[in-house]
């Protein structure tokens, strides 16, 4: 029996995790921490059985300290972040703050009290981007380029990760992911978005460049890859979690209208965000090879699901969408931003 530290666990991967733990490993107990922030819902995990709700910043070092020794946690898993590339073109003091400096307090917090293992869960962005028509994909080894104030902060994050391993020993993994979909994604991203939008007839809005792709994995697939590398993986390792199955900004708007029976003249074009990455595309042979994970979601079924899941769930999300930071439609119109 284990006892978890789950950081970030009322967002939206955090839930998916916290749920997947219980369903998998039902002896475990289960710290859910999280600084709930607009994107973080505390009801996605009010109720569950063997979980503890902490409200504290992985920023409070002394908390997050007391908290480990309070619960005997084994192990942590960090999801907390500011995750919303578009509110750190707005607000990017907020994503260094929690994505570099609350990483590190969280690793002094491991350092201090002593854990079996530190996970630091963290984005395919932090590589930068790649040409729409590259047959170039990230591996564990490429250089860091990234070119957002979101994907600065967490390859920031990961440096601080790898040199508390280095300096003081700290057993950390890490897991770079493409991007996530599924139940319980705060309606500012992208597929919730238009999947909110077209419920209401709303119309879609576009980035110009909205050939621009992504890879897109279902977030309980993200959650075994975390799962397996915790009880196969290698201290200090860093491992990526891909799918391979990439589409463009224009196909999901598609897919949505599509399994919403909703028209295409929906779809409008906005200015793009400044420094929108075009691509990013991960090799994953080495978590298939060294810990025997691989996605298990098909795109078709995951994503079909996932819209289901929006329409069935209008209580959960429409309070959400008045608490979203960021106007897309309109942030990047005027106020002097060229484009990156
Ligand atoms: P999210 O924004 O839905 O959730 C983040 C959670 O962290 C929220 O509950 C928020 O309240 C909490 N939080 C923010 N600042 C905090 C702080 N200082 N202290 C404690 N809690 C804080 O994000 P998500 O999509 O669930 O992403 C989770 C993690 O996965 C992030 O680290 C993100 O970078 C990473 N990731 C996300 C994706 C994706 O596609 N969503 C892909 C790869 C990696």
């Amino acid at each position: 029996m284990r006892s978890l530290l789950v950081t970030g666990a009322a967002g939206f991967i955090g839930t998916n995790f916290v749920r997947y733990w219980r369903e998998q490993h039902p002896d475990d107990t289960i710290v859910a921490l999280d600084a709930l922030t607009y994107a973080g819902v505390r009801e996605n995990i009010d109720g569950l059985e063997g979980v503890t709700f902490v409200h504290a910043d992985i920023g409070d070092s002394d908390t997050v300290a007391r908290t480990l020794e309070a619960h005997t946690v084994d192990v942590i898993v960090n999801f907390a972040a500011e995750s919303h590339n578009s509110l750190a073109v707005l607000d990017p003091a907020r994503f260094f703050r929690t994505n570099v400096l609350g990483t590190q307090a969280l690793c002094e917090a491991a350092r201090r009290v002593g854990v079996s293992r530190f996970h630091h869960v963290s984005t395919c962005e932090v590589y930068g981007d790649l040409d729409l028509d590259t047959d170039e994909v990230f591996t564990e080894q490429s250089p860091y380029r990234p070119r957002t104030p979101y994907n600065a902060s967490k390859a920031g994050g990961d440096h601080v990760v790898r040199a508390y391993r280095e300096t003081w020993g700290v057993p950390v993994t890490i897991t770079n992911c493409a991007n996530n979909y599924g139940p319980f994604q705060f309606p500012e991203k992208v597929i919730p978005y238009f999947t909110t939008l077209a419920l209401q007839d709303e119309s879609l809005p576009m980035y110009a460049s909205t050939e621009n792709r992504r890879e897109w994995i279902h977030a309980v697939d993200h959650c075994r890859a975390i799962d397996l590398v915790l009880d196969r993986g290698r201290i200090g390792e860093t491992y990526h979690v891909g799918t391979g199955v990439e589409r463009s900004i224009e196909e999901i708007a598609d897919t949505v209208l599509g399994h919403l029976g909703k028209p295409a003249s929906l779809k409008t074009i906005v200015p793009d965000r400044p420094g929108h990455d075009r691509r990013y595309v991960l090799d994953w042979s080495k978590i298939r090879r060294e810990v025997g994970w691989e996605p298990s979601i098909a795109w078709g079924e995951g994503i079909a699901a996932t819209i289901d899941w929006y329409v069935a769930n209008p209580d959960w999300w429409r309070p959400l969408r008045d608490r979203a930071p960021v106007a897309e439609e309109a942030a990047w119109a005027g106020a002097g931003m060229g484009h990156g």
